[in-house]
């Protein structure tokens, strides 16, 4: 399973928002087979369609569908005393498939700042220029070895040359990789080195608890929004003490309790569904009398692949999809209008599956 990690610099309140993710928690009971390591939370997706659908289909049970945070901090916690983070700290960013960077956007005189004064951009920097160092190793390795082979004029060594010295230029300058610009090809180059600085990131601006309705006014999330903004990448606002309490609440309560906060959705929930987006997840449904369920697929799956996500089975025996979007579904206002009005295709073995299909697989045992 694809799984966004969480880093930071210590005391930024990578563990507190841990435990909020691992307090909001799935419910065991639906997942069964789940994974039981202290480091990986699984969250559920929040996801307005689901309710919809459930009203719509009156199931029995409904399940969303969920994905996992790991918490590196935790894996490597005491693991390394040496200068910069260490490589346990470096390899465990490489298994991971996104990274949430978390950044202290909070004052608080109790808390100490390791590098004794809260300032986001200095915070990003140290950790970001660890990952730029460990890809130029990387980089350099590979350099040395294909110069050779591009030499020869080798026209695949020659495609990666170009590639590798344009990483290397930039690396050097201490970009991140995910800011050059590659063509399509070369973009599949790049992701064949597995570098850290390539990797999907989003920034999680950790501030105080009387800021979350007015994060703007916060000069430190200014400063990270900027920063964020010029690698494309998305920051979320949260106040990680305050999602460690709404963890802890049912639906009724966190409602009441964001509507005296003023804010529409909590931080988590946001985080979460802007992780998952990271990963390049995507979501179909299933919606039976017995269960509406969301499940989790890669965006580009077809259909016999997205199918063996709910069973194996099914992606063996895939005869078709009856497929309809959640649009044409709600429109319709039931299976059976939908499927009057022509809103269900059958969709075959090449099919690639779209964020929002309700899908019924046939197949053969
Ligand atoms: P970590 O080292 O990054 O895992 O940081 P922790 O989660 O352990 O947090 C370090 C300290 O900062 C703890 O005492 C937390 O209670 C505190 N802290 C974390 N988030 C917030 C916050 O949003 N506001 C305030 N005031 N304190 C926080």
């Amino acid at each position: 399973a694809l799984t966004a990690g969480i880093v930071g610099l210590p005391n930024v309140g990578k563990s507190t928002l841990f435990n909020a993710i691992t307090q909001a928690g799935a419910e065991a009971a639906n997942y069964p087979f789940a994974t039981i390591d202290p480091n990986v939370g699984i969250v559920e997706v929040p996801d307005e369609r689901l309710n919809k659908l459930t009203e719509l289909v009156k199931p029995k049970k409904t399940v969303p569908t969920t994905f996992e945070f790991t918490d590196i901090a935790g894996i490597v916690k005491g693991a390394s005393k040496g200068e910069g983070l260490g490589n346990q700290f470096l390899s465990h960013i490489r298994q991971v498939d996104a990274i949430c960077h978390v950044v202290r956007c909070f004052e608080d005189q109790n808390i100490t700042h390791v590098a004794g004064k809260v300032d986001p951009i200095e915070d990003i920097d140290v950790i970001n220029l660890e990952l730029i160092l460990a890809d130029l190793e990387t980089v350099n390795k590979r350099y040395q070895r294909v110069e050779k082979l591009a030499r020869q004029k080798d026209k695949d060594a020659v495609a990666e040359f170009q590639v590798l010295a344009k990483l290397k230029e930039g690396l050097e300058e201490e970009k991140p990789a995910r800011v050059l610009e590659f063509t399509e090809e070369q973009e599949k180059i790049v992701k064949g080195l597995h570098l850290l600085t390539y990797k999907p990131i989003l920034y999680v601006a950790n501030v105080g608890e009387e800021e979350v309705s007015n994060p703007e006014e916060n000069p430190n999330v200014q400063k990270v929004k900027e920063y964020a903004a010029n690698e494309n990448a998305e920051v979320i606002v949260i106040c990680a003490k305050i999602e460690e309490e709404i963890a802890e609440l049912d639906a009724e309560e966190k409602e009441m309790f964001l509507q005296e906060l003023g804010i529409r959705e909590s931080g988590l929930d946001q985080l979460i569904r802007a992780s998952y987006h990271l990963l390049g997840l995507a979501t179909y449904f299933t919606a039976g009398e017995q269960e509406v369920r969301a499940w989790t697929f890669k965006q580009g799956m077809k259909a016999p692949q997205a199918a063996g996500i709910i069973h194996s089975d099914f992606e063996r025996g895939f005869i078709r999809a009856e497929t309809v979007s959640y649009e044409d579904l709600v429109a319709a206002g039931s299976m059976t209008r939908a499927r009057e009005l022509g809103k269900v295709r059958l969709e075959g073995k090449d099919y690639i599956v779209q964020d929002g299909d309700v899908m019924h697989f046939r197949f053969n045992v």
